[in-house]
Parts: structure tokens; sequence; C-alpha cells
């Protein structure tokens, strides 16, 4: 068993999308071990995507993660943290698969609805940023 650190982004929770977004996770075996809708602050998203610090893309991009709120999850199952990038689809929707969740909903290659962590390094730095050990269940 695997765990992974998903985000449903606010171009996504805007358009009311987080019960056909989840759902498209379950379908695909994934189970939800921890949840919560935030909104967070410049601070914050600055720290979560603190590997992103030198891109051009950066100023733009906490802006966005920072216009509304989110939908924190993490998901568990074997090999979570690839089946879900699998899932979500590549970062441009352009070059989406069909099927997956970035092809259906993404607006934008900044505005792509949904996060997956790349790594277990980054799974476990991600998780332990959003959630406290209480708020996670087995
Ligand atoms: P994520 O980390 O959100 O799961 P990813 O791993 O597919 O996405 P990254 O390269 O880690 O892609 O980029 C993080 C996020 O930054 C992207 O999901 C997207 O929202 C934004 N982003 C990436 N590249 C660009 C770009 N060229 N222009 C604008 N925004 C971008
Ligand atoms: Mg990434």
């Amino acid at each position: 068993m695997e765990r992974t650190f998903s985000i449903i982004k606010p171009d996504a929770v805007a358009r009311n999308l987080q019960g056909e977004i989840l759902a498209m996770i379950q379908a695909a075996g994934l189970r939800i071990v921890a949840m919560k809708q935030i909104r967070m602050t410049r601070a914050q998203a600055e720290g979560f995507y603190a590997v992103h610090r030198e891109k051009p893309f950066f100023n733009s991009l906490t802006e966005y993660m920072t216009s509304g709120p989110v939908v924190c999850s993490i998901l568990e199952g074997d090999d979570a943290i690839r089946r879900y990038r699998e899932i979500m689809g590549a970062t441009n929707p352009a070059n989406a698969a069909e099927g997956t969740i970035r092809k259906k909903y993404a607006q934008s290659i900044e505005a792509n609805s949904v996060h997956g962590s790349d790594a277990p390094e980054t799974a476990a730095f991600e998780m332990g940023y959003f959630f406290n050990a209480l708020e996670i269940t087995g």
C-alpha cells in the first residue's frame, strides 16, 4: 500500500467539480484516507510550491492557488503515486490522454484542476504539510 497527496485546485472547486473528480479517483480504486476543503494563504501556497520558486510561472501559480478554496486529500492504494498521476493526465491538458481528469476538466496548463505528488519523498512532505496524524484515518 502506498499513499499520495492530492489537491482539487481552485478552477475545479469554483465549477463545483469536487464530487465528479473524487468519483473518478474512487472509480480507479484509490481510497480517501484524509480530506478537507481549505483556502490557502499566499505564504502557505509558496511553501507548498517551494520547489518551483525559481520558475517563471511561480508568482502566477501561487496567486492562482490562493484564488479560491481547494480540496486536499490523501489517497491510498497499490502504486498510488504513479496511478494517481496516470488518472490525472499530463500537466498541459492539450497533451492529456483521453479519460484523464485533466483532459476532461482542465482549463489551461496552469488551471489544470488537480495536483498529485510525483515521488515518495514529495508525497511525504506534502501529506505532512497539510495534515496531522489525527486527521488521517487508517
Ligand atoms: P502538480 O505538481 O500540480 O501535480 P505537475 O507535476 O503535472 O502538476 P509541475 O511541473 O509540478 O506539474 O507544475 C506545478 C503546477 O504549476 C502545474 O500543475 C501547473 O498548475 C503549473 N504550471 C506548470 N507549468 C506551467 C507553465 N508552463 N505555465 C503556467 N503554469 C504552469
Ligand atoms: Mg508537480
